[in-house]
Order: structure tokens, then sequence, then C-alpha cells
């Protein structure tokens, strides 16, 4: 009897600590259909701890950079595709159909946006080249086989560039690109290719060793797979710390990219890139959020 006021007293004390962290990250989960899972979590807003990295970045560089900012969206995506299960509410809410993301790609080729890779852009940051006018950037989290299918297509026919974060140790499973589609897509130029870690495993608040094993393998075993630098990363989750950027740096990465929402670039958070979620927005919609100086929750 007495356990169970204690349990009932710590009822409301939960149901308020999921409250807060559910308002904090919105998240969802994805079951692949070989049965791993992928959850991943998107913040409502900068977060403070992600504020104060930021301070430490501009206290480090500021003084010898200048730390300019940049002016770059990173657009978002992991499906592209005709969902087959209509039931398949989790991946639906994923997922831009391709006529959707044709469009979106109209509209910035009309508005003069030049489509670059998470690399040219990490050199532009760090002053080793220049941006060109209006550049935007294609992302593709986790390496599924719909890249193949239905983006590849039309990068190829408007001619665009993008870049893809594979998940090393995912390559040929079910739901995900094979060695033979990844290098087709490697030999077309247009695509980079980012790590993702090997397993998509979360990396805030871990070992820094653990992390920087999962950070440099995944690295590896791409750049020996398939012959190629592999330059760029993304945090599985968008879960990061100091220790992950550490050893994302430490890994011989150049950049890597968050899913903190907004299109400001600099070295303050060059290892913490931000990202937009263009939903299904086109035309002027499209354009003129892409505009907006705050971005809401995703
Ligand atoms: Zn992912």
């Amino acid at each position: 009897m007495k356990l169970s006021f204690k349990a009932l007293a710590l009822f409301p004390v939960l149901f308020s600590l999921f409250f807060v962290f559910n308002n904090y990250y919105g998240n969802y989960y994805d079951s692949s259909s070989d049965g791993s899972e992928i959850k991943e979590i998107y913040n409502n807003s900068i977060p403070q701890d992600v504020k104060e990295l930021m301070r430490i970045y501009r206290l480090e560089n500021g003084n010898v950079f200048g730390a300019k900012t940049l002016r770059v969206p990173i657009l978002m995506y992991h499906y592209v595709e005709y969902v087959k299960d209509k039931g398949d509410t989790t991946r639906i809410s994923l997922n831009i159909p391709p006529y959707i993301f044709e469009e979106q790609i109209k509209t910035l080729i009309s508005a003069n946006y030049t489509f670059i890779t998470n690399e040219e852009l990490a050199d532009a940051i760090s002053g080793k080249s220049k941006l060109p006018q209006n550049p935007i950037l294609l992302t593709f989290d986790d390496g599924y086989d719909d890249f193949y299918t239905d983006v590849f297509p039309i990068l190829k026919k408007y001619n665009i560039k993008a870049t893809n974060y594979v998940i090393s140790g995912f390559l040929n499973r079910n739901n995900h690109l094979t060695d033979s589609e990844t290098r087709e897509i490697i030999d077309s130029k247009l695509v980079e290719i980012g790590a993702h870690t090997v397993h998509h495993s979360w990396l805030k608040g871990k070992d820094i060793k653990y992390s920087s094993q999962e950070v440099l393998d995944s690295k590896k075993e791409l750049e020996e797979k398939f012959k190629i630098k592999v330059v760029s990363f993304a945090y599985p989750f968008g879960a990061f710390d100091k220790d992950a950027i550490e050893a994302v740096k430490k890994s011989g990465f150049k950049s890597a990219v968050s899913t903190v929402p907004g299109a400001d670039q600099s070295l303050e958070n060059e290892f913490f890139l931000l990202r937009l979620r263009p939903g299904a927005r086109t035309g002027d919609s499209l354009l003129t959020w892409l505009k907006q100086k705050e971005f809401a929750a995703f």
C-alpha cells in the first residue's frame, strides 16, 4: 500500500519530465524493413548546450579567422519515394514524394540557386575557396535505396549536386544502397559520399574512444571500399557534444552537419552545421521560407 502511494506520487513527476523532454525534442521512429530501428531526433530550436558550443568555437576561431558567417541553406532529406505501404505512417512523415522533390529543384533552379556539396561548403568556410552565388545544399541521411531509384535520376536530369551520408555498416542491407549503386552514384561526380558512423550510433554523452572508433571506422570503410576521400560527416539522430565533435575533427573530417535548424554557417559551427527540413514546400512558399531569419521547429 505504502509502495503504491509512492509510485502514484512519482507518476506526475515522470509525466512532466517526459513532457519536457518531448517538447524539447520532437522525435520519431523509423523501423526499416530489415528490423533495424532508426530513430532521429530533431531539436525544436538551438539547444542551450549547442549555444555554449558555438560560444566556445567563437572564442577559439574568432580572433584567427574573423568567423565570417555564410548564408547557405542545407536542406535535409531522408526518404524521397512513393511509399507503397500506406499504413507506414513513420515513413510517410519522413518522406517527400519524388514529384514534390522535383518541383523543389525546379523552384530553386528558377531562383538561381547553385547546388554545392558539403565539401565545397567546408572549403569556403575555411577560406580555401569561394562560394558561387546563392549556394544551397541537398543532403540525404542514411543511404536509403530510394536515393538511387528516385533521387539520383532527378539529380542527373537537372545536372545538380548533392551529398549523401551513408551508414557504412548498413550498405547492401534491405532498404539501403548497395555497393554497386553507391559506385555508380560516386562515378556520376554529382554526389559526395559522407559518413554517418558504422552502425548509426548515438554519439552524445558517449566515451570519446567509442565515438572515435565509430566515426573513424566509417570513414575508413567507405574510403577503402570505394577508393574515395570521405571528408563530411553527419551525426546520427543529430546527437552530438564536444567529445563527439573532437572525435569527428580527429578523424580528419572537414565538417559535420547537425539537425539544429538554421541557414547561417561559419567557423563557429563548422562541426555542427545547421540544416533545414523543406517539407513539401515548393514555389514561392519555399523561397520565402528559405529567406527567413529564424527557423521554427522541424
Ligand atoms: Zn541517420
